[in-house]
């Protein structure tokens, strides 16, 4: 060869739309087309953004292989750069071209390091020789470097993950996938958006059972909607004086996932106490009878998809009026930092149903959550009050159940907010402040 590479530029076009927005293919299409090719992979570092496209290189011995997809006009652009000729970057090309479905592709390739044009440099060899100690490669395994990113306009949380996609379905109302976090374990995701990880869950899931139930002691049913991770039930469950349990979820793919992969959330769904409906909320709270449940949970993802009819005035007097005169309505009320406009219309929504003084906010730190800032109404139609609880008895159960999070001292904690959160729920919901979120609130 007289020059140092082979650069091949590749453009693919007519790929299919959905796999150009699936990360383990295209790494493991770019690995795979490396390999064939006779190179020696290093490592690969894959970037999946949400809500669509793909970022990746694969770090060979004879150089690289790298790719960025646009996955809306079914189109990639690869680079393909092989030092040496033990390498064809070619089979790579006519690799990606089918493992992508590409309608077409067009490639130029560029003699990189034209020899004629280089003059060797009298350089000290030893000098150069980088000497800091290596990780032990194991021959034959790479290093994968692949992150999930939720993004949202302002602000983004990417996890390294194994590169395994555990799980990966589509059903009737969302995207269903479970990915091998690194540092939280496995983690459920739902159109791109983290629900729960492995590592963390037990934040968001004993919050939002252990204060009520610890402020509502005569409850004997409760009803979760959402929460099809089974995390919330299983909470529940640890209480004895709960006589039914019904769960309301509207996607069974969502029941299934955990079954498989965050099993130790989903582990009370065959409890003989518990009432597991797979159906859509809204429509089983419309057809509920009056004042059947003393505790309600909405246990839902965030306001868009099916979950977007769990945020409305009209569902929240439908779970008033299914509250017995005791009943207490508990929600996750996403967060104060990071969409202060939804954070305040939701608030707005459940006073003017309960009441302005029979609504609480209090705050947990979840780290998987935007801005890991996060919140949970306590709306009560009677006169319970969340910090009117049994103190003795939650630091007993703390303790005898092995919480994780939840004891009498976060009970009350909880509840005491700072003062930009104050100010928030105080403030007028056509006139919020952005000077809290991190997301535009206009
Ligand atoms: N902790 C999570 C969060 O705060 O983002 C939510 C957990 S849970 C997985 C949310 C569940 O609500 C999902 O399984 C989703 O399928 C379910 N869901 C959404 N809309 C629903 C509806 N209309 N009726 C019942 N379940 C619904």
């Amino acid at each position: 060869m007289n020059a140092l590479g082979r650069h091949i530029l590749v453009e693919f076009y007519d790929c299919s739309p959905e796999l150009m927005n699936d990360v383990m293919h295209i790494e493991n299409s770019m690995v795979a087309a490396a390999e064939t090719a006779g190179a020696t992979v290093i490592n690969s570092t894959f970037h999946h953004f949400s809500p669509y496209g793909v970022s990746g290189v694969v770090v060979i011995q004879e150089s690289h292989l790298a790719i960025h997809t646009w996955p809306e006009y079914g189109y990639a652009a690869v680079d393909l750069f092989t030092c040496g000729d033990s390498v064809d970057p070619w089979v790579s090309y006519r690799y990606l071209k089918e493992a992508f479905e590409a309608g077409h592709g067009s490639a130029m390739e560029c003699r990189r390091g034209q020899l004629d044009l280089l003059k060797r440099k009298d350089f000290n060899l030893e000098s150069m020789r980088d000497v800091s100690p290596k990780p032990v490669e194991v021959a034959g395994t790479i290093t994968r470097d692949v992150w999930f990113t939720e993004r949202d306009e302002n602000i983004a949380l990417s996890l390294k993950h194994s590169g395994n996609q555990l799980y990966k379905k589509d059903s009737d109302y969302q995207r269903v996938e479970v990915y091998e976090t690194l540092a939280y374990g496995n983690m459920l995701t739902l159109d791109g958006m983290v629900m729960c990880t492995q590592k963390d869950e037990y934040v968001y899931h004993e919050m939002i059972t252990h204060v009520p139930m610890f402020s509502n002691r005569k409850a004997k049913r409760a009803l979760v909607i959402g929460g099809g991770d089974g995390g919330t039930v299983r909470e529940l469950l640890r209480h004895e004086q709960l006589e039914e349990v019904t769960l309301v979820e509207i996607d069974e793919l969502v029941i299934e996932a955990c079954k498989l992969h965050l099993p130790e959330t989903a582990v009370a769904f065959d409890n003989p106490r518990l009432n597991l409906l797979v159906e859509d909320g809204i429509k089983y709270i419309k057809e509920c009878a009056d004042a059947h449940y003393d505790l309600i949970i909405v246990d839902s993802a965030d306001p868009v998809g099916p979950g977007e009819g769990l945020f409305t005035a009209e569902f929240y007097k439908e779970v008033y009026r299914c509250l017995t005169n005791d009943g207490v309505m508990i929600t996750q009320s996403e967060s104060p930092r990071f969409n202060s406009a939804v954070f305040v219309e939701i608030y707005d929504t459940y006073k003017q149903i309960f009441g302005k003084e029979k609504v609480h906010c209090y705050l947990a730190a979840i780290p998987t959550y935007p801005t890991g800032t996060w919140s949970f109404s306590y709306s009560s139609k009677g006169n319970a009050h969340p910090l009117q609880f049994d103190a003795e008895a939650a630091a007993a159960f703390s303790q005898s159940q092995g919480l994780k999070y939840y004891n009498e001292g976060i009970h009350t904690a909880a509840f005491a907010l700072p003062n930009f959160v104050k100010e928030l729920l105080n403030s007028n919901p056509n006139n919020v402040t952005d000077e809290y979120s991190a997301e535009p609130t206009n």
